[in-house]
């Protein structure tokens, strides 16, 4: 159960923010993906914090519908080389990917002190 001295704060605020998930101000990460050892601001322990897979397995889902969809309308629409195809949608869905990361991290681990998740299980 997370500390009742702090309001409960949506973990889909604090995750995209990359903000402390017990707090809301502290930052969530020292590196780009790297979380904290400790929030700045309420002092919360983030050694918790391991989002595992997670954030990978909804970036795949998202950024594949976008990317696909949108080479399907590109091809329908415009029909060009293939070598072009290639230029656009590989970086494309690299910077989406790489875009969506930090974001969808904050979120797993704001989601999993939200609901005191450790190792795989729930209290
Ligand atoms: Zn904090």
């Amino acid at each position: 159960m997370p500390d009742q001295k702090f309001p409960p704060l949506s973990p889909i605020t604090t995750g995209l923010k990359g903000r402390c998930p017990r707090c809301g101000e502290g930052l969530l990460f020292a590196g780009f993906l790297k979380p904290a050892s400790t929030c700045e601001s309420c002092g919360l322990d983030l050694g918790f914090a391991d989002s595992g897979d997670g954030p990978a397995i909804f970036i795949i889902a998202i950024v594949g519908l976008i990317v696909v969809t949108l080479a399907m309308i590109v091809e329908t629409l415009f029909h060009p080389p293939v070598l072009v195809q290639f230029a656009i949608w590989i970086p494309m869905t690299i910077i989406l990917s790489i875009a969506l990361l930090r974001p969808f991290k904050g979120i797993m681990i704001a989601l999993q002190y939200r609901n005191d998740a450790r190792e795989g299980k729930i209290d």
